[in-house]
């Protein structure tokens, strides 16, 4: 397995490529601006397939090139919660950047807590409100690391300000879901550096253990 970050524009998003070279078949986490030329570029020119693209969450940063996938016919997963802001982008408008044309997606693909299988391996769908109702982690066990979307940063947590953002959910959603998964585990947020969860118990100055 092998896994790529791609910082993207227009705020500095990642997109994360998980491959499988045995089986020549791929995952994408979230879809900012120029996530399509990666997965044509790095994937599909490769002769990788894509399984899917998991939104972490729903905010226009991670899904300004979702459409485009849906338009290739490859399956998008995402969170319940955040069903009207993937399929009504235009609600988010006011929080992005003027001039930006946000295009609206379809989720193939409501994901649910609990165990999944992505390329083969287990995972587990976490679910981590506050930062946005629909934020989700990706957990990887026997790969060591988990896809976060904004909940938490290196040294950082994600902002709650946003329309159904809600700090104490956050601080819950950190303890008890990302505190919670085994310490060495790779934090792999959506912005910034990675970290881990033995890193951030300790010395995160925005959460309490
Ligand atoms: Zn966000
Ligand atoms: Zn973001």
């Amino acid at each position: 397995m092998q896994l790529e970050r791609h910082e993207l524009p227009p705020i500095g998003t990642h997109c994360y490529v998980l491959k499988d070279e045995a089986t020549q078949r791929a995952v994408i986490f979230d879809a900012p601006q120029q996530a399509w030329q990666v997965c044509e570029q790095s994937v599909r020119q490769q002769g990788l397939a894509v399984d899917a693209l998991i939104l972490t969450h729903g905010h226009w940063d991670h899904m300004l090139d979702a459409h485009f996938f849906n338009e290739a016919g490859i399956p998008v997963w995402a969170h319940r919660a955040d069903q009207t802001i993937i399929e009504d982008a235009a609600v988010q408008g006011a929080f992005s950047i003027p001039g930006l044309e946000l295009k609206s997606a379809q989720v193939d693909r409501w994901l649910e807590p609990g165990a999944i299988e992505v390329l083969g391996q287990k995972a587990e769908i976490r679910h981590v409100p506050g930062h946005c109702p629909g934020n989700i982690l990706i957990h990887f066990p026997e790969l060591g690391f988990a896809v976060v979307g904004d909940a938490i940063f290196k040294r950082g947590v994600g902002r709650f300000d946003l329309p159904g953002g809600d700090e104490q959910t956050l601080m819950t959603s950190i303890r008890e879901q990302i505190f919670t998964l085994p310490p060495e585990t790779q934090l792999l947020p959506g912005h910034g550096p990675a970290t881990t969860v033995e890193e951030e118990r300790r010395l995160n100055p925005y959460v309490q253990a």
